[in-house]
């Protein structure tokens, strides 16, 4: 029988054994047993491995104009992968308070820090300002007033990047699609309100603009979708040294790198990634006689994705009969749209394996499912399995490391799973599972208060 996993779409130290599957060295069928099902499981290594791949691709290819590599916090945050991020050298981007918060908790370097959002709170504002997060990125002409008179009234001279959208079309689904023009994010530069931004942050002491920033979307695979998005942003920073006089240091181009979810992914490394980018960053900016600025990055999904699994238990299956009169096997699992919103919300697509056996059986059309009440509570629209699935057996879906425990929710009241973390064949929770009691523990029981006009 061939490898059942593909390594390009599994953590890296993926092993399997008489078909029992192991990440770090550890066998997911030990971990079911250990820590119940379903779960995330996290390979340590991996993780680092990805994160410092990046940051070592950035400082190759662009030397002494290497900025920061930040770690797109909203693929997913803990206080223990903070830790790992800050070992790895990398910085962080975070986009709410309640991201803030665990960098906080994580004493994560402020200084290596971001914070993004399209709508900051004054309070979220604050808050990274007294921790003296490095850069705010601005995203509105409101928010522009609001940094600067908060940085004012604390006296700090706040350094900002202004979001800007460059109008490029990345070819990925719209929901995760951030640059071209109708779009809730960044300012146009094409209607020159990027310009009107500009103008706008010069008038405040308060506010050192250090450069301008764009992420064109996620899961994108079309090279030089990031390259016209730096050609754009470049061209700001040359019409900024054509009007002030100056150059602007810094350039932030965002994340949004592609992952293998299925076999006919096929995504770049970091480093040849970065050495095309650099190439036309250096060729722009000798184009409009600028001197290279600080180029910045923040992979997210392409750090944590590949690194996290999601464990199932299978529970029931069923056939059915379509208008067609093909057949359709629903294998269920006990997890689903809860722990992995992502085949509902975009239609991802991902692809699973038997992880606790050998199965020689046909391998029949099947479609993996959650136990939500809802019809679209799909894992898997549509896969091959061996015919011979039953309830006990495991099942395991690779790449869901990225906006999958992040985006988990308690929909039907279901308890998220915990996160596990494995590495040399020990396994430890950095995330327990909810229990019945945390989801209890927010109802209160408090007598009406008459509430003043
Ligand atoms: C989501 C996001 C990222 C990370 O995107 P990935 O696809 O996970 O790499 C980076 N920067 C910003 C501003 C984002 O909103």
């Amino acid at each position: 029988m061939t490898t059942k996993f593909n390594p390009k779409i599994w953590p890296s130290t993926t092993t399997e054994n008489s078909g029992v599957i192991s990440v770090g060295g550890c066998s997911l069928t030990s971990i079911a047993r250990e820590f119940g099902t379903p779960a995330f499981v996290l390979d340590e290594a991996d993780f680092k491995l990805r994160a410092q791949q990046w940051k070592s691709a950035l400082d190759k290819n662009f030397g002494a104009n290497a900025g920061t590599a930040y770690y797109a916090a909203k693929a997913f945050i803990s206080k223990e992968i903070a830790h790992w991020v800050e070992q790895s050298g990398l910085g962080l981007d975070v986009c709410t308070g309640g991201e803030l918060a665990v960098a906080k908790a994580a004493k994560f370097p402020a200084d290596r820090m971001e914070l993004h959002g399209n709508n900051k709170s004054e309070t979220e504002i604050a808050d990274a300002i007294d921790y003296r997060v490095g850069t705010i990125v601005i995203d509105s002409l409101q928010e522009i007033e609001r940094v600067a008179k908060i940085a004012h009234n604390k006296g700090v001279v706040q350094k900002v990047l202004l979001r800007l959208t460059p109008g490029v079309d990345a070819h990925t689904h719209e929901a995760i699609s951030t640059a071209h023009e109708d779009v809730k994010f960044g300012f146009s530069i094409a209607s020159g309100a990027a310009w009107d931004a500009v103008l706008s942050t010069s008038k405040h002491e308060s506010l050192s603009l250090q450069g301008f920033h764009a992420h064109i979307g996620s899961q994108i695979f079309v090279a030089n979708a990031f390259e016209t998005s730096a050609g754009r942003l470049i061209e700001m920073l040359a019409k900024y040294k054509t009007q002030f006089g100056s150059e602007l240091p810094e350039l932030d181009l965002g994340g949004g790198y592609g992952i293998a979810y299925v076999d006919t992914d096929n995504p770049n490394d970091p480093n040849s990634i970065l050495e095309n980018l650099s190439a036309t960053v250096t060729a722009e900016c000798h184009k409009h006689n600028l001197a290279v600025p600080k180029i910045s990055i923040e992979p997210g999904r392409a750090i944590v994705g590949p690194a996290m699994i999601t464990l199932y238990e299978v529970g029931t299956t069923k056939e059915v009969v379509l208008e067609d009169g093909s057949k359709r096997w629903y294998v269920s699992v006990d997890g689903g749209m809860s722990d992995n919103l992502r085949t509902a919300l975009y239609d991802a697509v991902y692809s699973i394996n038997l992880v606790n056996r050998t199965s020689s059986a046909q391998l029949i059309r099947a479609r993996v499912v959650g136990k939500h009440c809802e019809t679209g509570d799909i894992v898997i629209h549509d896969v091959r399995l061996p015919s011979d699935i039953v309830p006990g057996d495991l099942l395991a879906t690779p790449a869901t490391g990225a906006y999958g425990r992040s985006m988990a929710n308690n929909y039907n009241h279901m308890v998220r799973p915990p996160v596990i973390s494995v590495l040399n064949q020990t396994a430890r929770t950095i995330i327990r599972r909810e229990s019945y009691a945390d989801l209890l523990a927010l109802e209160v029981d408090e007598p009406p208060r008459k509430i003043s006009e």
